[in-house]
């Protein structure tokens, strides 16, 4: 009974809206806590929160900076006034309420789920911290066995891109990724999609926490690798766009000489420097413009995922 009690998962937190014009997960998180009898469990407690309401309420990504940009250890320390940026405020209460906190005021959440979606073409992705747990990666492996027909994929984060996001600030994470949707915008294919990942996933928490046996395994995931800018003048505009043949090849095989940009004058930019076949993600993503960043590179590569329970 040791074992079970070790992997025991109390308290999962669902955050919809973490940016605020991303509305799958913020009419999901709305929807179950108007009847959440979907997200509702025996063996565990499940938390709706709405991350970002002010965005939420204005339909932006954020009001002052990229909350998703906020759960660093220097962030969430810093004093804040009332001139802070909300969402460093924002981080800091979700933090201490929600993810490392003990009644009566707060929770210590053992599993966040946090909902996002892209308006690039990566399909349904689920996003992972570079050192994800057991727990984290077996729920990987069954999300895409039951979940065939969605064609899941799993993307891992950096350590950087782990520590200063959600994906770093509980010791279980997923990121719900889903794509293609224009922000501020909500199609029936996307929220389905995003509300099946979702109540499996508490599915198969609720068979960890009964002590089901979860075999040894492996499982595929994408590794970020290289980010990629557009081309850009000296004052930092933008001088030119993603190439027509690269546009919506999310995950599609790329190697050098493949065409990934061209300038505004016309110019083909082809892809160099990379030492073997990578796999581009978020190609175009509207909010990546302002980051300086065009697409993402990923390696596909092959992770151990231990077996649950873990042995004492
Ligand atoms: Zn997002």
């Amino acid at each position: 009974m040791e074992v079970y009690k070790k992997e025991k998962i109390e308290n999962v937190c669902i955050f919809g809206g973490t940016h605020g014009n991303e509305l799958s997960g913020v009419y999901l998180v709305r929807n179950w806590l108007k009847d959440g009898a979907l997200v509702q469990r025996g063996s565990f407690s499940t938390h709706l929160v709405i991350a970002n309401p002010r965005a939420v309420d204005t339909c932006r990504r954020y009001i002052d900076r990229d909350l998703n940009r906020c759960y660093g250890k220097g962030t969430l320390g810093e004093s804040t006034n009332a001139e802070s940026p909300y969402e460093t405020k924002r981080a800091q209460e979700l933090y201490h309420r929600y993810l490392s906190g003990a009644p009566p005021d707060g929770t210590t959440a053992d599993f966040l789920i946090d909902l996002h979606n892209t308006s690039s073409a990566a399909g349904n992705c689920i996003i992972i911290p570079y050192n994800a747990s057991p727990v984290v990666l077996q729920v990987c492996v069954e999300l895409i066995q039951r979940l065939e027909s969605l064609f899941v994929r799993v993307l891992v984060l950096t350590e950087q891109g782990t520590v200063e996001s959600t994906a770093g600030s509980c010791k279980n994470t997923i990121g719900v990724e889903i794509g293609p949707q224009h922000h501020g915008t909500l199609k029936t294919k996307v929220y389905d999609d995003m509300s099946l990942i979702v109540t499996t996933t508490l599915d198969i928490l609720d068979q960890i926490n009964k002590g089901e046996l979860f075999p040894e395994r492996q499982l595929e995931v994408y590794s970020i690798h290289r980010r990629y800018d557009y081309p850009r003048d000296e004052d930092g505009q933008l001088n030119g766009t993603l190439h027509p043949d690269f546009e919506e090849k999310d995950w599609q095989p790329l190697k050098n000489g493949d065409n990934i940009l061209r300038t505004l004058d016309g110019a083909d930019i082809r892809l160099e420097n990379e030492t073997e076949t990578v796999y581009p993600c978020f190609v175009g993503e509207a909010a990546y413009y302002e980051k300086g960043l065009a697409f993402w590179t990923t390696l596909k590569t092959i992770l151990k995922v231990e077996k649950l329970p873990l042995d004492d």
